[in-house]
């Protein structure tokens, strides 16, 4: 029943601080015995993650962390058992770039108002992979003594309200699921619990979640407590929806939780590895 997994991280090539190889090895270390690398929007590490993981014989899912607009909310979709030369994925993926590029210049306009020195190329020594995050703003900030740790920076600086705020205009749920499961893969809510959705607006996104075919909902996450676990498991079950785990690890530094651990999925819930979709898609259990 229970597999010793991760079904969510992050290297080098979204907001990581390690490698593809790096993490392969950290996974590898943790007798993780299924992982899968979920970089935001971007495929670029599965290939070195691929050749690694073979290296070490872990079993490794190639997987990817969407970001999604929904209802005038950023929300995380988490796509395993993905095809990354998929050509409609790629074309969206590049979308998403282009929004993100974008994004990340008006972040930095508005952090120079705020006092920053060049924040652009600042928050860019941070990002050695493929996109610019707002973590590498918040790194950026930390660096230049604004704030004590990341955390802080993101309450101050970079959500809602705040002065380097900007909003998120990512893919549609429709368009995310379409390019996940076209690439041939399983579809996931990532964390539920950290959006602060109300109950009735986190069903509605199920809802909406279901009707373009999504299965899987990461109830386990390195980002929940165990009484957020034990809500969202409760969740997945009454709208039959397959339980993921995720420790969303990115850095040794800075861990919500370590690489593979995690909680067991709940007694009653039925873990996304038990679905046909993943017999038929990722195979390893
Ligand atoms: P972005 O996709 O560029 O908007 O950045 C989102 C990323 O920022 C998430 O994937 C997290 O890694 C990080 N993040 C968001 N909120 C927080 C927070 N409150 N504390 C620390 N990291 C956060
Ligand atoms: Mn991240
Ligand atoms: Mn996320
Ligand atoms: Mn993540």
């Amino acid at each position: 029943m229970n597999l010793h997994c991760d079904l969510h991280s992050h290297s080098t090539v979204s907001d990581g601080t390690l490698t593809p190889t790096e993490l392969i090895l950290r996974a590898f270390e943790k007798d993780v015995e299924v992982f899968a690398l979920t970089d935001h929007d971007a495929t670029e590490g599965l290939k070195e993650a691929a050749v690694a993981a073979d290296k070490v014989g872990l079993h490794f899912i190639p997987g990817i962390e969407l970001s999604v607009t929904w209802s005038h909310q950023t929300i995380h979709i988490v796509g395993l058992g993905i095809n990354p030369d998929d050509e409609v994925l790629n074309k969206g993926l590049k979308k998403l770039r282009e929004f993100r590029n974008r994004r990340g210049e008006e972040i930095a306009q508005k952090l120079e108002k705020a006092g920053f020195d060049n924040p652009f190329e600042g928050a860019k020594k941070f990002a050695n992979g493929e996109i610019l995050s707002r973590t590498h703003f918040a790194r950026y900030i930390v660096e230049q003594g604004r704030a004590k740790d990341i955390r802080q920076v993101f309450k101050r600086f970079l959500v809602r309200g705040k002065p380097g705020f900007v909003a998120g205009k990512w893919a549609s749920l429709e368009d995310a699921l379409s390019w996940i499961q076209g690439a041939g893969g399983i579809a996931v809510i990532a964390h539920p619990a950290r959006y602060n959705l109300s109950a009735t607006r986190l069903r509605q996104l199920i809802s909406d979640f279901k009707e373009h075919g999504g299965i899987g909902f990461e109830a386990v996450s390195g980002s929940h407590s165990p009484d957020e676990e034990l809500r969202m498991a409760q969740l997945a079950n009454q709208f039959e929806l397959f339980v993921s785990k995720g420790s969303d690890f990115h850095s040794p530094e800075n861990i919500y939780r370590e690489l593979g651990a995690l909680q067991d999925i709940p007694a009653g819930s039925i873990p996304l590895w038990h679905s046909d979709a993943w017999k038929e898609r990722i195979g390893f259990k």
